[in-house]
């Protein structure tokens, strides 16, 4: 079955108890046992028909066996990290998502779980990091928001060699672009509340894997730490992904329009996207990946003309967030990067002038014309 075809067939592609052609959404927390123990499902924590019917379509999509969901990206980030114990030392890409990266330090540390950040663009840091408790490599490709990119399939190479899990954050390039277990991932994950939702309405969790044992191990922490995904939330999942190769081959088309025009742009002193000739990891993302996604980041001259552009765009909304159809606008500097000391942030690259925009799919030249006005006010 060929992609497109998998998102609308894949999983469990209607009910098999009533044959409806969407999934019904079992608002259920237990069933009627025939006998003791002679049962389909038994508790909605440990299973449900809506649920699993979007884990069996997410691990379809990401070309693995066993999939999970979870009530937000955030909670199968912690279920994964609940695979490892105290004194395991994890190596994770030194520009994660803000969230993984306090979850990490200031949670996960408290259970002696150790970390080390480093650039995973460059293969030779992650050797540099391995230590004798060393037990995952954490990547998240390309990266937000400078879009930096590793090579997955490189990394998993180390991964294997060292006995190491590969875990890979894909919720910027989506399963539609980019299929890290086929790369060598032990372990993928998304953020669903992003482009698999894809309209704002829903915040959730995925994860995959291909291996029967780590699918057993993680079925045990989904069950016994209880961060499930709920039907309804579920359902509105299982409704997203019917159109993501729509959504994201539309969103593409976009924002390499857009990249073009920045780039072009004298207002414009830099632009990130995997998918401009000059960004660095573009060949390996190519390798990887058969697209390069909806978002760019662009530097203007400084914090007071970021914030100007921010006041005139019209269809661009100032929000957190990104994957959705509406097109989305924000300042790392001054929101999902507050919190990082001024000078490191600098060191990371990222400027007080950067802009993060999250493509939607509104019409292209109204996108591009608002971009102009705003620029050039
Ligand atoms: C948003 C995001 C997360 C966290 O997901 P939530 O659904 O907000 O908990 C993790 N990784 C990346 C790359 C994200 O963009």
């Amino acid at each position: 079955m060929k992609k497109k075809t998998k998102f609308i067939h894949g999983g469990i592609s209607r009910d098999p108890y009533t044959g409806a052609v969407s999934t019904p959404i079992y608002q259920v927390s237990t069933y009627k046992q025939d006998g003791v123990g002679n049962f389909k499902y038994e508790y909605s924590r440990t299973g449900n028909p809506t649920r699993e019917s979007l884990e069996k379509l997410i691990a379809d999509i990401e070309n693995g066996t066993h999939g999970f969901a979870f009530g937000s990206g955030m909670a199968s980030i912690t279920a994964i990290v609940h695979l490892f114990a105290a004194g395991d030392h994890i190596i994770a890409t030194d520009d994660v998502y803000g969230g993984t990266f306090r979850v990490l330090t200031r949670v996960f540390n408290r259970f002696n779980i150790e970390v080390t950040f480093v650039d995973t663009s460059d293969l030779e840091n992650i050797t540099a990091a391995i230590q004798p408790n060393t037990k995952a490599i954490y990547v998240e490709s390309p990266t937000n928001p400078l879009l930096k990119i590793t090579d997955i399939h490189a990394v998993s190479e180390i991964a294997k060699k060292h006995q190491l899990k590969l875990i890979v954050d894909n919720t910027f390039s989506t399963p539609y672009w980019q299929n890290p277990l086929d790369l060598g991932a032990d372990i993928v994950l998304h953020s669903a509340t992003k482009y698999i939702g894809g309209h704002s309405d829903v915040v959730a969790g995925l994860i995959v894997v291909k291996d029967e044992k780590l699918a057993k191990n993680i079925h045990f922490i989904q069950n016994s730490t209880g961060g499930i995904l709920g039907p309804q939330d579920s359902w509105l999942l299982i409704r997203g992904i019917k159109t993501l190769a729509l959504r994201m081959e539309e969103i593409e088309k976009n924002t390499a329009a857009i990249a073009a025009f920045l780039q072009a742009h004298p207002q414009v002193d830099k632009v990130y996207y995997p998918g401009l000739e000059n960004h660095p990891g573009r060949d390996i993302h190519r390798k990887q990946a058969t697209g390069f996604g909806g978002m760019i980041s662009f530097e203007v001259k400084d914090e007071a003309k970021a914030l100007s552009v921010l006041d005139r765009v019209q269809y661009f909304t100032l929000a957190e967030s990104l994957g959705a159809v509406e097109s989305l606008i924000s300042i790392p500097a001054l929101m999902t990067h507050a919190s990082i000391p001024r000078e490191r942030r600098l060191e990371l690259g990222i400027a007080d002038g950067l802009i993060r925009i999250s493509v939607g799919i509104e019409d292209q030249d109204d996108l591009i014309a608002d971009l102009k006005q705003a620029l050039e006010a």
